[in-house]
């Protein structure tokens, strides 16, 4: 049988942790499948470390990553990855979320699959600041990548450990692994899954990580279809643009050369072709720094985290 592991990335949550091992506990020894828990502390300012240390001293089968301070959830989770030894790697929340019970369903749907994703389609959070911007950034991320899931935001998933081994993860780059990895020709199932409001502590997030999501998309798009051959994308930008500026030249000339107007005189064309300067300058140069980003840490083998300890 294929061992198993759940990673969990942490960051204060001393409450939530002797409850969710209970549970975790609870369902793996029900099916009797060998497994593994990766907690991950990311850079935890309560006592998660310590709950964590007792637990792990009581139990072989739980392992601690603390990272020397917060690096956020993607980093947290790539470390779980990087040392996780099971053949299924299982995400999850700290904050009982996510709900252990469902474990069983994404065991049994993986068979078949590469993914298995979770959806919250009973989701408990406010509406507002976290619901509503998320059908939007679950409609926008499906659209752009054309992997449709109706819940790109659940960290309950299950994937094969060859998927994560495979992909690098930055930002809140997370969440894409379905997208990511969808290009790579891997297979992806969703299943109903329960979720529960929070009970101890608060979340971490609020409506700016939206920004954040929707950055990050439109990198991943760029790298899906250009990273390796970026002339495709800039140059035909730079063509349209600079033949948008060839003909304004143009016409303008013919109206100064042969009509002898003034051409002088036009502030509205010069403040349009400043602001579309202006934005594709910006576009390329953050595409640009996102590339050399990959170069930076790829050619060092730089990991996007530090770690301070690990218990294995
Ligand atoms: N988390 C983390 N590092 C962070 C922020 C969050 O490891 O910088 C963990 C957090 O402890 C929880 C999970 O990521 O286990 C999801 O966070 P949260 O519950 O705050 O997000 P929400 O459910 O509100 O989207
Ligand atoms: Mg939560």
């Amino acid at each position: 049988m294929e061992k198993v592991s759940i990673v969990i990335p942490v960051y204060n949550e001393e409450e939530s942790i002797p409850v969710l091992y209970k549970d975790i506990k609870k369902v793996m020894d029900s099916i009797g499948r060998e497994y593994e828990v990766i907690f991950v502390d990311d850079g935890s300012k309560d006592r998660s470390f310590s709950v964590l240390n007792d637990i792990h001293t009581s139990d072989n089968k739980v392992k601690v990553i603390s990272f020397r301070r917060n690096f956020g959830q993607t980093a947290a989770m790539a470390a779980g990855f990087d040392y996780a030894e099971g053949d299924i790697i299982i995400t999850m929340d700290a904050d009982l979320q996510n709900d252990p019970e469902d474990i069983p369903k994404l065991l049994d749907a993986i068979k078949d699959a590469d993914i298995v994703s979770g959806w919250r389609k009973n989701r408990k959070d406010k509406f507002l600041t976290r619901r509503l911007p998320s059908i939007f950034a679950n409609w926008l991320i499906s659209k752009v990548t054309g992997v449709y899931l109706h819940d790109y935001g659940c960290t309950l998933k299950a994937y094969r450990k060859e998927v994560v081994k495979s992909i690098k993860l930055y930002g809140e780059m997370h969440r894409f692994i379905p997208a990511v990895a969808s290009w790579i020709g891997v297979s992806i199932k969703e299943v109903e899954t329960k979720h529960h409001p929070r009970r101890f502590g608060k979340s971490k997030y609020g409506i700016s990580r939206t920004v954040r999501v929707i950055l990050d998309l439109i990198t991943v798009k760029f790298l899906q279809s250009f990273s390796t051959r970026p002339i495709h994308a800039f140059g035909t930008a730079g063509l349209l643009f600079g033949g948008t500026g060839f003909l304004i030249s143009l016409y303008l000339a013919i109206e100064k050369l042969i009509f002898g107007h003034d051409i002088g005189g036009r502030p509205l064309l010069l403040l349009g072709v400043l602001l579309i300067i202006l934005g594709v300058q910006f576009i390329i140069m953050g595409l640009l720094g996102e590339m050399l980003a990959r170069v930076y840490h790829e050619s060092q083998n730089k990991p996007i985290y530090t770690v301070k300890k690990i218990l294995k």
